[in-house]
């Protein structure tokens, strides 16, 4: 976020491939940080809006829409940047004891600017999400920003203002071979146009890990003919196993849980990682 506190980091979540695990690692990692201490600021740029439903849940983003609190108005430019702050929402997640998670919500309208469906004469600049964050000043420690599949403007925003960014990839060829490597090969490109303000990549997180998955194993195994060029960018705490209860994770819960409760099996190495990337985001 150029020009504001230096203690605020910023960091995406993207991977070209859908369904590799962003939106829930976005929601555990915002949940981990938070318990850690952090104030931590959830930006869903996705127009699916996975991550508010999963963070508020369906009613209260009907709300934010219809009232506008999101992100959508601003990139209409129907609300000017100095009405940010209104429009996030303090205090969501369904984490017991968590009040340092705040959302900016998405909306499905960002779809129309994803698609480029604009009125004549509009356009998104690259800059717009870097102009919106200049106005928190220190508000946040971290900023999570979980992106669509795509390379869209929307992406594009998300990348021009963030110092790190994450890929999570669940080891098949598909999401790992081929798209984490084409979105590194594609934020490599955004970098050029901007040397002075390289987007870092912080890792590449194993998702949805399956130990008796024999691509799985072969894929996560030390530096192999398939995977050596792609050896060196995973975090050391890097694979996040499959689990069964996953799914309720998904749904906001009113009845507040822990974090172990919401992510059986998984808070400990959701925990280990948010430790790790920390380091990362600070050394
Ligand atoms: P993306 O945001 O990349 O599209 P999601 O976070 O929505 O991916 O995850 C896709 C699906 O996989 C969701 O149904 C989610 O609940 C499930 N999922 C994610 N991580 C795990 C995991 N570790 N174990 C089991 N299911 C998972
Ligand atoms: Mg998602």
């Amino acid at each position: 976020m150029a020009g504001s506190a230096p203690a605020t980091k910023v960091v995406s979540i993207l991977n070209l491939k859908g369904g590799v695990a962003k939106t829930t690692l976005t929601v555990a990692l915002a949940g981990t940080f938070a318990i850690q201490g952090q104030r931590v600021l959830v930006v869903d740029i996705d127009p699916q809006c996975d991550t508010s439903i999963m963070l508020v849940g369906p009613e209260k983003l009907e709300e934010l829409h219809k009232k506008g609190r999101t992100l959508a108005p601003f990139f209409l430019q129907t609300k000017d940047a100095d009405e940010l702050v209104d429009c996030i929402e303090p205090q969501v997640s369904d984490l017991r004891g968590v009040h340092n998670i705040s959302l900016l919500a998405s909306d499905m309208k960002l779809a129309d600017i994803q698609n480029g469906l604009l009125t004549q004469g509009q356009t998104v600049p690259r800059a717009a999400l870097t102009r919106l964050l200049g106005q928190l000043k220190g508000m946040f420690d971290l900023v999570l920003i979980d992106c669509p599949p795509n390379f869209s403007i929307l992406t594009q925003n998300a990348l021009a203002t963030s110092h790190f960014y994450i890929i999570p990839a669940i080891p098949d060829y598909l999401s790992l071979i081929l798209a984490a490597t084409r979105t590194m090969e594609y934020v490599e490109r955004l970098n050029i146009r901007r040397p002075k303000n390289p987007v870092k990549l912080a890792g590449i997180v194993i998702t949805k890990f399956q130990s008796n998955n024999r691509i799985h194993r072969y894929l996560t195994e030390k530096r192999n003919k398939d995977n050596a060029h792609l050896w060196k960018y995973m975090l050391r705490n890097h694979i996040i196993p499959q689990t069964v209860g996953l799914t309720e994770a998904a749904e906001y819960d009113s009845d507040k849980r822990t974090h172990g409760e919401k992510f059986p099996g998984l808070s400990k190495s959701f925990h280990d990682l948010a430790t790790e990337l920390d380091q990362r985001f600070t050394g």
